[in-house]
């Protein structure tokens, strides 16, 4: 017999609950990727970049013996299946609106055996008593914890017999190559960059973690996006620590389960307010829109931490998670866009796009959320620049034009601008009353 494994966004061989179905059952694999022009579409070049560069160290670890098809999985997965006899299809399942909409389409002409999930904790499985779904992340932390996970399980390339695809009778795809540098993928890239955060700066991490200057996150987000490592793993080795540095870090992994479950709750709230109230806000459009719209992800506000974040961005696909806020503040409660807008052009940009975390991040700072960041809140750029960055370094190091300021001064200008830099493009005290009166509008209804 032979099992066919179609990965997805589970590119590694350990950890792998697909892998250890097929084990058991004692078959031999055929490992499969399909490149679906749907969602390299929607991808944006780093994304594509790294899933390439994933995709290569996996069939590296299979031997070179990783099928990879391009076109419509609803006609490939069984046509592959067919053409090996496989009876049915090893999944780990995929609870994104796209995703589940992709499987129901293959599952009508192949069967799909589904074992495990790119999360600890799966979607749908942590309710509240009376089954209803939780909206707010403290109540749904206790419970998630309460529920735990299963210990990792041992798999590897050992674990299943790898069949040559050389012989299967479709059209063969090559592996892209990737447009430009970026971060390493893989597997083994995913455990040393792992091995290292832990080793250096989980210990620092609930103190400096809200420190862009510092840089002492773990940047594992893109790795556990496209699977490189499974969160079960992350959350042994935090489990052999003491400290708050762990249990900070734990916490933010439940914050992604609870995204992935809220989404999979709402698929909706991928593209509109969760809290559907807000649907009636007053939001800018036109012209003035546009060119405020293009100055916010050109990184040209004139707005120091604002800039310094969207260049961030642009240069490495990637942006710290409390400059993510800010500059989502920026584009919702300074300049009156819609959050969608933002969260759009970020999915395009980052490396780690992921439409749970990204749609639902923007969201909480929209305020249109669950669990939302209270609707008055208004990030002020300049004291928040000035608390996060506290000697200016990091926008110094991402706004050349500012570097002769030195310390703090830089995020309040209140000096006269250096040639080159922006004047402000909004009154920050004048958007905030504008943005309060908004949100008040929707609140009085
Ligand atoms: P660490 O601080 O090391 O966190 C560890 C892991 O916990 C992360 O890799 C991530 O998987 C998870 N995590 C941390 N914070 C959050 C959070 N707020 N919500 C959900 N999971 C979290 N994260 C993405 O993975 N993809 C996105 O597209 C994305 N878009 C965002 C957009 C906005 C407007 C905001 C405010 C946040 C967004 N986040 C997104 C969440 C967060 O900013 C990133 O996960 C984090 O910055 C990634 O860097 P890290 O791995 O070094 O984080």
């Amino acid at each position: 017999d032979t099992a066919l494994v179609w990965f997805r966004r589970d590119l590694r061989l350990a950890d792998l609950p697909t892998l250890h179905t097929v084990a058991e059952a004692g078959a031999r694999a055929l490992g499969l990727f399909v490149l679906d022009d749907r969602l390299l579409g929607a991808a944006g070049g780093p994304r594509r970049d790294f899933l390439f560069r994933s995709l290569s160290a996996l069939d590296d670890q299979l031997g070179g013996r990783l099928l990879v098809v391009r076109g419509n999985p609803a006609e490939l997965v069984p046509a592959v299946a067919e053409a090996v006899s496989a009876g049915e299809v090893h999944v780990s399942a995929d609870f994104g609106p796209y995703g589940r909409e992709r499987d129901a389409a293959v599952a009508e002409d192949i069967g799909l055996v589904a074992t495990g999930s790119p999360y600890a904790v799966a979607p749908g499985r942590v309710t509240k008593g009376d089954g209803e779904p939780y909206r707010v992340f403290t109540p749904y932390f206790r419970q998630w914890i309460d529920h735990g996970w299963r210990a990792p399980i041992d798999t590897g390339a050992a674990t299943v017999d790898w069949i040559e695809p050389d012989d299967v009778t479709v059209r063969r795809a090559v592996i892209p190559e990737p447009e430009s540098e970026g971060v390493a993928a893989g597997e083994s890239e995913a455990l040393r960059r792992w091995t290292e955060f832990l080793e250096n700066e989980l210990d620092s991490y609930d103190d400096a973690r809200n420190r862009p200057d510092l840089d002492a996150t773990s940047r594992m987000s893109v790795y556990l996006k496209y699977g490189n490592i499974h969160p079960r793993t992350m959350l042994r080795d935090l489990s052999r620590r003491r400290g708050k540095g762990a249990e900070a870090y734990r916490r933010q992994l439940a914050w992604r389960d609870f995204y992935a479950d809220i989404l999979f709750q709402r698929p909706d709230s991928a593209r509109g307010n969760y809290d559907r109230k807000f649907d009636a806000i007053r939001l800018d459009s036109g012209a003035d829109a546009d060119e405020v719209f293009a100055a916010w992800c050109e990184g040209r506000t004139g707005f120091p931490i604002v800039d310094a974040g969207m260049r961030q961005l642009r240069a490495e696909a990637w942006m710290h998670n409390r400059v993510r806020m800010i500059v989502a503040s920026f584009l919702v409660k300074d300049l009156h866009l819609p959050w969608w807008r933002g969260a759009r052009f970020f999915m395009n940009r980052l490396v780690d796009g992921d439409l749970a975390n990204n749609q639902h991040g923007w969201q909480w700072t929209a305020g249109t959320g669950t669990d939302p960041s209270p609707y008055f809140r208004v990030f002020n750029p300049i004291t928040q620049g000035e608390k996060f960055d506290p000697d200016g370094s990091y926008v110094r190091k991402w706004v050349p034009e500012l570097r002769g300021i030195p310390g703090r001064a830089v995020h309040s200008l209140k000096a006269l601008r250096p040639e080159g830099y922006p004047e402000p493009i909004v009154d920050h005290g004048l958007e905030r009353q504008e943005a309060l009166a908004r949100y008040g509008e929707i609140k009085a209804l």
